[in-house]
C-alpha cells in the first residue's frame, strides 16, 4: 500500500500514542551531557539516563522520530540502497514497564495490519541465546520456525550504557535483489533482505570498563529506518527513490545537467550529494559549525565531499545552499526549526563552501604544475610529501589529488603520504588548543565575517551554542 514518508512518520507516532505512549519530539543532534559519542545515531541515545534509572523519564513509554547522523556509514552511501549518512529512526521506548511479549506483537501489528507488508516475507534474526523471544516469535505471533534465524551479532550497545539482546525485522525483497548464494538470508549484506526494525531489549548496561551489569527494570528500545519502511511501501529500488530523498536528486540532476540513471557512477554522486545536503541542513540547524575537530570536522567532511561529488557531475559552481531550500520544503513543516533557521543555514553553507571552492582552484592549479614537473622528468608517482603539503597546507584533499594523477595515468605515493602524516601527528599531539585553552571548534574569524557569535558561557559548559 502506497503511503508518504510523512504519513508513514505520523502513522507510527500515532500507533504507539495509541498504545499508552508518550510523543516527544525528536532531540537535537548534539548529544546532552554524553561525551561518550559525538553525534545522536540512535532514537535511545538521548534517553539513555532514563534506561540506567539516572533520571526520571516524563512517561515510562514513549515513542519518538528521532534525526540521527551516522558518519561510520559514509562509505555505504549512495553503493547500498539503505544507508545514509543522515536519517530518521522511528522508536518506541519502554523505561522499565512493559518488555518482550508487548512489543514484539505490536510490532508484528504495526507492520503486517497498519502497514499491510505481507507477513510471509518478514524474517526475524534472534539473538543465539533468546529463548524467550523465540517462544514469542514463533508461538504467540505464529512465525514458522524457518523464518526465525539466531544469531550471535543480536546484541545491541552503543559505547557505555544501556545494551541487550535484540530482534530484527528483515523483508525478503525478492532472489532478482539478491546474491544468489545457497545460504544467502536475513544475515547477507547483498541487499536482498531488508532491515527495517530492530526491537533491542534493554536488560544490561555496560560500564565504563567494559563490563556489563543487569539492569533493575527491563526496557525496551526500538528503532525503524523511515526511509527503508518507506521505500517498500513506496515500491522503490531504494530510499533515494522515495519522496523522503528524491526531490534532492532531482535539483542536483537539474544543477548539474546530469539525468538520473545515466551512469551508475554519477548516480552513486548524486545520492551522494542528495544525503550529505540532509545531514547539513539538520547539523547546522541544530548549532553545528564547520571546524577541525570533534562534531564540526564531521560537518566540514560532509560538506566537501559533497561539493566533491557536484565537481563529478561537472558542477563549479556554489549549489548546496538551493539543496538546502529544497530540504526547508520538504521537512520545515515536521522539523520547524531548519525553516526558522533557513537562512542562516545558507549563510554558513556559503562560507564553507566558497572557501573550499577557491581551495580547489588554487590545489588543481598547484598540482598541474607539479604534473607537468613530472611528465617532464618522464616519472608518473607524486611524492608522498607534495600531496601532504597540499592536503594539509593547502585543504586540498588527498583522494581529489588521487583522482586527478589518475586521469593523466599517473599514481600516489601512499607509503610517503602516510610517513608526512605520522611525522605531523607526533608534533600535533603536543600542541596546546590556544592560549585561552577553550578547545578551538570554530574560526573565529570566518564568525566574524558572517556576523556570528559564540555563547562563550555555554561553551566553557563545553555546549555548543551559536546565535545568528
Ligand atoms: P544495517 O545492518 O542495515 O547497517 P543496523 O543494524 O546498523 O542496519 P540499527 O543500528 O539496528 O541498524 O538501527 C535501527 C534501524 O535504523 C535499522 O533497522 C534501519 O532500519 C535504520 N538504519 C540504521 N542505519 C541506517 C542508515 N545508515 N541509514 C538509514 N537507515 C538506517
Ligand atoms: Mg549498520
Ligand atoms: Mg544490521
Ligand atoms: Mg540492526
Amino acid at each position: 500500500k502506497y503511503m508518504s514518508g510523512n504519513e508513514l512518520r505520523e502513522r507510527f507516532l500515532k500507533f504507539f500514542e495509541e498504545r499508552g505512549h508518550m510523543r516527544l519530539p525528536s532531540a537535537s543532534l548534539i548529544p546532552q551531557d554524553d561525551p561518550t559519542l559525538l553525534l545522536i545515531g540512535a532514537g535511545m541515545a538521548p534517553f539513555k539516563p532514563f534506561f540506567t534509572g539516572k533520571m526520571k523519564p516524563p512517561s515510562p513509554r514513549v515513542t519518538t522520530c528521532q534525526k540521527c547522523v551516522r558518519t561510520g556509514d559514509i562509505e555505504n552511501v549512495g553503493r547500498t540502497a539503505r544507508h545514509h549518512t543522515y536519517f530518521e529512526m522511528l522508536g518506541d521506548f519502554s523505561f522499565g514497564d512493559y518488555f518482550k511479549k508487548e512489543i514484539i506483537p505490536w510490532s508484528w501489528e504495526f507492520l503486517t495490519k497498519e502497514l499491510e507488508l505481507p507477513g510471509d516475507k518478514l524474517y526475524i534474526t534472534i539473538h543465539t541465546s533468546d529463548d524467550e523471544a523465540y517462544q514469542i516469535w514463533h508461538d504467540v505471533v505464529g512465525i514458522p520456525d524457518e523464518r526465525i534465524i539466531r544469531l550471535e551479532d543480536n546484541f545491541w550497545e552503543i559505547g557505555s550504557g544501556p545494551c541487550g539482546p535484540c530482534s530484527e525485522i528483515h523483508i525478503d525483497l525478492g532472489p532478482e535483489r539478491g546474491c544468489g548464494k545457497p545460504d544467502c538470508g536475513p544475515a547477507c549484506d547483498c541487499g536482498r533482505f531488508l532491515e527495517l526494525w530492530n526491537l533491542v531489549f534493554t536488560q544490561f548496561n555496560q560500564n565504563e570498563d567494559g563490563t556489563y551489569t543487569p539492569l533493575e527494570h527491563k526496557n525496551i528500545d526500538t528503532g525503524a529506518g523511515l526511509e527503508r519502511i518507506a521505500s517498500v511501501l513506496q515500491g522503490k529500488p531504494s530510499n533515494f527513490e522515495t519522496d523522503l530523498i528524491f526531490p534532492i536528486i532531482e535539483y542536483a540532476c537539474k544543477e548539474s545537467g546530469v539525468a538520473y540513471n545515466a551512469s551508475p557512477k554519477s548516480d552513486v554522486s548524486l545520492k551522494v550529494i542528495a544525503d550529505h545536503a540532509r545531514s547539513l541542513t539538520f547539523m547546522i540547524g541544530d548549532g553545528i559549525l564547520p571546524s577541525n575537530l570533534g562534531r564540526g570536522y564531521i560537518l566540514r567532511r560532509v560538506l566537501r565531499r559533497a561539493v566533491r561529488h557536484g565537481r563529478l557531475l561537472g558542477i563549479d559552481h556554489e549549489f548546496l545552499g538551493g539543496a538546502v531550500d529544497v530540504v526547508v520544503s520538504m521537512y520545515g513543516d515536521h522539523y520547524p526549526e531548519i525553516r526558522e533557521k533557513q537562512d542562516y543555514i545558507k549563510k554558513v553553507i556559503h562560507m564553507e563552501e566558497s572557501s573550499f571552492l577557491k581551495t580547489l582552484k588554487s590545489g588543481c592549479d598547484m598540482l598541474d604544475v607539479e604534473i607537468t614537473k613530472l611528465q617532464e622528468a618522464g616519472k608518473t608517482e607524486l611524492d608522498g610529501d607534495v600531496a601532504f603539503k597540499l592536503s594539509d597546507t593547502f585543504g586540498f584533499p588527498k583522494e581529489l589529488t588521487a583522482e586527478i594523477l589518475e586521469e593523466h595515468g599517473m599514481t600516489l605515493d601512499e607509503k610517503g603520504f602516510a610517513e608526512a602524516l605520522e611525522v605531523q601527528r607526533k608534533m600535533a599531539r603536543d600542541a596546546r588548543d590556544d592560549k585561552t585553552g577553550r578547545p578551538v571548534l570554530y574560526n573565529d574569524r570566518d564568525l566574524n565575517v558572517a556576523g556570528l557569535k559564540v555563547d562563550e558561557a555555554a561553551h566553557a559548559g563545553k555546549v555548543m551554542k551559536i546565535y545568528p
